[in-house]
């Protein structure tokens, strides 16, 4: 039993610690909130009173995720106390996702809404929201909650310190196994190809300066190639890290064909890149070495047949050596009417917008 005195003891000690450990939860709380007002100072230098922010994003039956999308990134320009605007753009979506947008809308009028006449791919809708995009630094990002917009700022840090693009980096990804090996793989190709050393170059989340998305076309499933295609422009374009999520609702809405048609654009890009303005450059140099081949195949054959005295007409070579000819001729009369069509034509999809809010 313990005495009176070692009680009171006992009870001081308690007392004592409790009151300690609050002052330490205390403290902690404070520092927090001392930090936070500095990160809210911070944050609010990173973009200027005279820059706009214009956030562009695609979506495809999202309806799920598009409340709390447009929520966290209210938190987000709230700190920032910058002038934006967000552009959705609707592709085609079946689900109520023009009603939620609608709804947005009605709350907040910086929310706006593209609204394109059926599904043309995640390419097209972006196209048709960095067109309509009035802002000096132009965000894009998923609308499945996957991407955080936590990471603006940062991005927007990047942006100022004077780079034209910046692609996000999922370094710890939230996806299927297969999606993200194969991702390795094209990645690498890319790389190799466009030249730019990038590790992600299909993250939802970007940053660009207003001239990028002003020069860029993106057509088709382009979508994945943009840093390579604004580097090949010149544009100086980076990196950066940022939080990636597992997809909240819904499922992704890219099938299997995404690794065919992706290689498909790789090809396109490769090819572009080098040579769209100059086909004839590489369709006159397989022409000129088809031909030349077949030409001194035929010569053989000819001093052959006049001074061997040998018959030719029998001989697979003899054939080769025409084929040669042919396709060499062929190629470079491709090449010819290639250079005529790039002289005349444009890439740009005819996308059918049927609302704007
Ligand atoms: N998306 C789109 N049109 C399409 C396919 C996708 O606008 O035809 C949008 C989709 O709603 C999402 C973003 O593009 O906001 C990325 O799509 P998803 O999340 O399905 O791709 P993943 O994350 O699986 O690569
Ligand atoms: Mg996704």
């Amino acid at each position: 039993m313990l005495n009176r005195e070692e009680r009171n003891k006992n009870f001081k000690r308690r007392f004592f610690y409790k009151r300690k450990a609050q002052n330490r939860e205390g403290f902690k709380d404070r520092q927090t909130s001392d930090e936070l007002e500095v990160d809210s100072r911070e944050i609010r230098k990173i973009i200027s009173t005279e820059q706009m922010l214009s956030v562009v994003i695609p979506l495809y039956n999202e309806e799920e995720s598009l409340m709390e999308l447009s929520l966290s990134l209210k938190k987000v320009f709230d700190l920032l106390k910058c002038n934006y605007e967000v552009i959705f753009v609707d592709d085609g979506s079946k689900d109520g996702s023009f009603e939620k947008i609608n709804e947005i809308n009605k709350r907040n009028s910086r929310y706006h809404c593209i609204k394109l006449r059926r599904n043309y791919g995640k390419s097209a809708a972006l196209s048709a929201g960095f067109r309509e995009a009035k802002g000096d630094i132009v965000i894009t990002m998923d609308a499945d909650l996957q991407d955080d917009p936590n990471e603006i700022p940062e991005l927007i840090k990047v942006i100022n310190s004077g780079y034209d693009l910046v692609s996000g980096w999922k370094k710890v990804r939230y996806d299927p196994f297969i999606k993200r090996y194969t991702s390795k793989i094209f990645n690498y190709f890319t790389s190799k190809i466009s030249g730019i050393r990038l590790h992600d170059f299909n993250c939802g989340l970007k940053a660009y300066k207003k001239d990028v998305i002003k020069s860029v076309k993106v057509y088709g499933e382009m979508h994945r190639y943009i840093p390579a295609l604004a580097h090949m422009m010149g544009f100086k374009v980076t990196e950066k890290v940022v939080k990636h999520h597992p997809r909240k609702f819904g499922v992704t809405k890219f099938g299997a064909n995404r690794f065919l048609n992706g290689f498909f654009d790789l090809l396109t890009v490769a090819f572009t890149s080098k040579f769209i303005k100059k086909p004839l450059h590489l369709f006159g140099t397989m022409g000129i070495i088809f031909s030349f081949a077949g030409f001194l195949i035929t010569l053989y054959l000819t001093f052959l047949k006049f001074f061997g005295h040998e018959s030719i007409s029998n001989r697979p070579l003899f054939l080769v050596g025409i084929l040669f000819i042919i396709v060499g001729f062929q190629s470079f009369s491709l090449g010819l009417i290639a250079e005529m069509i790039t002289k005349s034509s444009h890439q740009d999809e005819d996308i059918f917008i049927e609302t704007t809010l």
